[in-house]
């Protein structure tokens, strides 16, 4: 997605005028984190990341030091660039470890439908047509997102077209660009940029309705990007900088180690959890299927056997909603919940904070084993 202007102008106006007036700030308060036992990861680990950043590479506005020195700072320990139409950051020599942060270099291609998010690419991608574009995303065997698919301006226009591994079911730039003009200005005069962020961000039920149609007939990543441009405001006011945009929405992987590959592969795989890490950190959540000794991941496609247990694992109590084949199954107030399957398909988690949306689990997928059959799964 592309720059906008005019908002950050009010949010530079924001600052100076929380400072004369003295403001007081929208306040989310969330209860501490409890200590938990760590989620059983069969040696997997997470790692928090941000997708969808972009640089102004070569220049030095938005640089990839810049971006690197803020996602240390936030201990991100990855991100992923995706500047318009360019792998320059790339052929620079760019990719790479900045401190404790991997830095890995993407793409953001226009095509005649919309805008994909790709990643594990080498090679420039030619062409706008999207079946020509993947084509030759799928020869590096790279990883390719449907981009802020449900916006106003920039929304998909093709879902007949079904080459894509996931889609962005959440996109910052895309949130705060779809949001009525005179609300946001209003905010933007009452509200530094965290607070600014906090007030508007939204999960859509209709993209994740879509994501359960799609998931209904074929695996779909879900993804939330932060769609970064370091692009606007005032000097020293930027509202969309990456010091605030890094840290509204992040996607904690579940990897063996931090590595392109294996963060490309999680991406791949789904295995992997976004959450709106502004509201509230989310470490320890975990989603899996216990069986014995073994656990199945996100993004895992498992036979079910009877005594097959679904876990979540939340560090606090709070709202916690599982879904099963696009509908809710089992909703609490809680920090642990333990279920047997209910039957093949695919489940995912959503959890809320303080009524605002927080943790979204990429689905587990469930087929019945030859040994089993539905009814032998709740016995
Ligand atoms: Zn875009
Ligand atoms: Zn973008």
């Amino acid at each position: 997605m592309r720059s906008f202007r005019i908002i950050p102008i009010s949010a530079g106006i924001a600052a100076l005028a929380v400072l004369a007036a003295g403001c007081s700030m929208l306040k989310f308060t969330s209860a501490p984190a409890e200590e938990k036992p760590a989620p059983v990861r069969d040696g997997m680990k997470e790692f928090r990341g941000a997708l969808h950043v972009h640089t102004f590479y070569p220049a030095d506005k938005g640089s990839i030091e810049k971006l690197a020195r803020t996602a240390n700072a936030l201990g991100l320990d990855f991100v992923l660039v995706s500047d318009h139409n360019s792998l320059a950051a790339l052929q620079g020599g760019k990719e790479g470890m900045y401190g404790k942060t991997l830095v890995l270099i993407g793409d953001e291609v226009s095509t005649d439908e919309g805008h994909l998010l790709v990643c594990g690419i080498s090679r420039p991608i030619k062409g706008t047509a999207s079946r020509y574009v993947v084509e030759q995303i799928r020869r590096q065997e790279g990883v390719v997102f449907i981009a802020h698919p449900f916006a106003k301006d920039y929304r998909w226009k093709n879902w007949s077209f079904g080459d894509f591994d996931g889609i962005e079911i959440y996109n910052t730039q895309a949130n705060m660009l779809d949001e009525d003009f005179l609300s946001l200005a209003v905010k933007g005069v009452a509200l530094f940029p965290d607070e600014f962020y906090r007030s508007i961000i939204k999960i859509s039920p209709d993209a994740l309705a879509r994501w359960d149609r799609l998931l209904m007939k074929r695996k779909t990543v879900g993804i939330g990007s932060t769609d970064a441009h370091e692009s606007h405001g005032l000097p020293g006011m930027e509202i969309d900088s990456y010091q605030v945009m890094l840290k509204t929405i992040n996607c904690h992987v579940i990897a063996r180690e931090l590595s392109k590959a294996q963060v490309v592969e999680a991406l791949r795989a789904g295995r992997l959890f976004f959450s709106f890490d502004i509201f509230a950190d989310p470490s320890g959540f975990a989603f899996y299927v216990k069986r014995g000794e073994r656990t199945f991941h996100m993004g895992d496609t498992l036979k079910a056997q009877p005594g097959d247990t679904l876990c979540v694992s939340v560090n606090r109590k709070t709202y916690v909603k599982v879904v099963h084949n696009g509908r809710p199954i089992h909703e609490a107030e809680t920090d642990r919940i333990e279920i047997p399957l209910r039957g093949p398909g695919f489940y995912r988690v959503e959890v809320y904070v303080n009524r605002r949306p927080w943790i979204f689990s990429n689905p587990i997928y469930v087929e019945l084993s030859d040994e089993t059959d539905k009814a032998a799964l709740s016995r």
